[in-house]
Parts: structure tokens; sequence; C-alpha cells
């Protein structure tokens, strides 16, 4: 990926704030390369949740007295800093999530049932995660649109060329891509589609859930309409994301969840909603992991996302040197200048669970699957692949371990 010189990261240092790296599995340390699925936390996110639930918790947005403004405002603290890490033009533009997927379905169902019918057409990519995926087909089916997808080649990068021929088969009303595929690391160039979808006067619908961690992301600059994150992928606690959308199409949408917090007045006869962006939080949020997600963006953006980029630019450099050296390994997608930090791979004639297996036996986690991308797979004519990934605490060495893992594999299974 197209990256400036930037101050190495002094991994021993950040390694240190990672209470998990004093693990050993099966008497070795761990060597977790697996961020991809989840990333691990650091203690000053650890340290703010629980100072939080210690001295600033109540419910949010309800009481009048002094702890549950101190809870409230930790709550919207956190909110304007996820709106200025995607460079929002405002906080109500910014609604908390239970994660990526339920901010995708958000917009799948408010935006799509009163949006879409038969004759629209709903395009999506062969790269997409499930949860890009599966709520824009359920809801296409459901209101009658088609449900198309742009193809990728053999590289795993989208077939551009092929959008002015799926623009004749009907009118576009939605483009929904991730930015970087959590299958092979592919990065989309979501500029150029979002300016395509609105010249066929579509939305652009981002999934930035496996990019948001490694690089900065700026809504107005990639031109936008939507866009989902996830916490947990990037140092923050689970059980909460974020989506952001243009203010103008939030105000148009119907709720998605509807309950307490989200209604502006409630009779019998008839309910009215509340605004930005509470018409679309029910229900009492994740509140504390809210605030851990806003302490792990603080500490990332302290890190610096170009110095984090360059980092796991310069492993998965390495990564796919050392792989490629292994004749009966092969490996899936683009070159590494147009990738970020995701090596997926193939280990002639053994599944990939069973070389995730030896591998924890050497304190190598990998992940092992389809990764959420069946599609894809069947693109690549696979029905796994075993990944290794990357994040700011990653090492060369354990790299290096991966290698002799794998030889260790083919000694015994190949
Ligand atoms: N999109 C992509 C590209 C992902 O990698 C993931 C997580 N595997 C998701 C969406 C879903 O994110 P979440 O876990 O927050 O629902």
């Amino acid at each position: 990926m197209a990256v400036s010189a930037t101050r190495p990261l002094d991994t021993a240092a950040l390694r240190a704030d990672f209470a998990f790296l004093e693990e050993l599995v099966s008497g070795k340390p761990l060597a977790y390369l697996d961020s991809a699925s989840s990333t691990q936390k650091p203690r000053q996110v650890l340290d703010r949740m629980r100072s939080f639930y210690e001295h600033e918790y109540a419910n949010v947005h309800r009481g009048v007295y002094r702890l549950a403004e101190r809870a409230t405002e930790g709550y919207e603290a956190a909110r304007r800093t996820v709106a200025g890490f995607v460079n929002a033009r405002a906080p109500r533009e910014v609604v908390f999530t239970r994660s990526a997927t339920e901010a995708l379905n958000l917009v799948a169902y408010a935006w799509g049932l009163e949006n879409l019918g038969p004759g629209d057409t709903v395009l999506i990519t062969e790269l997409e995660h499930h949860a890009n995926f599966v709520p824009w087909q359920f809801i296409a089916s459901k209101t009658g649109a088609s449900f198309r997808h742009i193809p990728i080649d053999d590289l795993g990068e989208l077939r551009l060329e092929t959008l002015d021929e799926l623009a004749q088969e009907g009118p576009i009303k939605v483009v929904a891509t991730g930015l970087v595929s959590n299958s092979l690391g592919t990065i989309n160039p979501i500029e150029r589609l979002a300016a395509w979808a609105h010249e066929q006067g579509a939305i652009m619908v981002v999934d930035a859930a496996q990019a948001a961690p490694h690089r900065t992301i700026d809504v107005q600059a990639l031109g936008c309409d939507f866009l989902a994150l996830s916490s947990h992928k990037l140092c923050g606690p689970s059980g909460v994301g974020a989506l952001w959308g243009r203010a103008e199409l939030l105000e148009a949408m119907q709720p998605f969840n509807l309950g307490g917090e989200m209604i502006r007045s409630v009779g019998l006869e008839k309910t009215t909603f509340n605004e930005l962006p509470y018409k679309f939080e029910a229900g009492t949020p994740a509140i504390a992991e809210a605030v851990g997600f806003g302490a792990a963006i603080d500490y990332i953006s302290e890190i610096g996302l170009p110095a984090i980029e360059q980092h796991e630019h310069d492993l998965t450099v390495y990564a796919m040197g050392r792989l490629s050296e292994l004749d009966w390994v092969r490996l899936f997608g683009p070159p590494a200048e147009r990738r970020a930090g995701i090596v997926s791979f193939d280990v002639e004639g053994i599944h990939p669970h069973d070389v995730a297996q030896i591998l924890d036996w050497e304190g190598i986690a990998v992940r092992a699957g389809h990764h959420c991308t069946q599609p894809l797979m069947a693109r690549l004519g696979v029905s796994a692949t075993t990944r290794a990934s990357f994040y700011l605490y990653s090492i060369p060495e354990e790299v290096d371990r991966l290698v002799d893992g794998l030889h260790k594999v083919k000694k015994n299974l190949g």
C-alpha cells in the first residue's frame, strides 16, 4: 500500500501495553496472528473502562443527578472521538451500534426497505464479508430489487471495467463494499466507486470494519454516504461499533430499533421519534464499551495511523517474501503494495483447520475457515484458507515462527 515515510513503531514499548503477550501456549509465548478477527486490548483501554465503571457510571441521557451527567458526558465524548476519527461533519452523524454488522443491517433495513423496489439494483462485491452481503441480499429479496456483484480478478481485485455493463441492467440504487477485504487484504478504490455510484444516483455504503484499525478514514474525502466500523477490531472492547451517515440521509430514514430513548413522545395513538443520533439508539446502549471504544481510538491515534499502516505493510512484505519461499504454500490476494496486513494462504494437500491446529501446538494463533466470505472462497475455488493477520503489536519474529510452524505442519501431515 502507498505509504509515506514515518517513524517506525517502537514495538517493544507498545507490546508492554498488552498483557496477553505474557501468556504461554503449550509453554511458548503466544504469537497472535489473528487480529483481523479481533484485536487484543491495551491496558490504557482497560484502565479507562475500569475507571469509568468505578467513578462515572450511571445510565446515560436520563438522570438529572451529577453522576448521570458525568456518564452521559463520557458517552458523548466517545461519540465526538469517533466523529473526529472518521472526519464526520458533526457528532450527530455518528450512531453507536452493537457492531459493524448491526451498523450495516441498520442501513440495509432502515434505508433499503424505504428506498428499494422492483427494477432497482443493489451492487455488492465478490469480496464482501457476509455482514455487508447477507443484509443486502435479504432486503433486495424483500423489496424485489436485483442483487448483483462486482466480480474480482484472479488477484482478488475488483474488475472495475464491468461497472458500465452492470449499470445497463437497471438503475443502481446502492453500492455497498468493504474498504479492506478481511480475507485477502485487498484495498478497494472507494473514492472512485463512490463517484461512480453518485453518477448512477446510488448511495455508497462502506464497510470499514477492516480498514479503520489500520489507515486514516475520512468520510468526506472518500465521498461515501454511510460507513460502518467496529471497536473490537481497533483495540477497543467488543459489543460496540458505529455507523457514520450523512445527516440528511439519516434524518430522512425511519428508525431501526424501537423502544426507550429513541422517542420524542409516546401516546396511545402515535409516537414521534427523537432527533439524531438518538433516533437510532433504542434502549440502554453499551455505555462503558463506547467509552472504551473512544479510549481505543485515542490510543491508536496517539501512535499514529500512518505509522501503524507502515509497520503492517513492512510485516506483510516480509511475510509474503518468507511464505513464497515455500513452494507448497499458495498465497492468495494482490501484491503487498495494494493490500493491508492480511495474508491468506493454502498449504498444499492439508486442510486449513489441520494447519491451524498444528500451529496452535506451537503457540501460533491463525484463523482457518471461510472468514465469512463464502462467495469469495467459491471464486478462489477453495472451501477455506489459513489467514495470518497483523497489528501494531505484531513482530517479524512471529512471522518466522509461522514459517517454522508450517514446516512442522508439512512434516507431520504433508
Ligand atoms: N466486515 C468486515 C470486513 C469484517 O472483517 C468484520 C468482522 N470479521 C465485519 C464486517 C463484522 O464486524 P463486527 O464483528 O463488528 O460485526
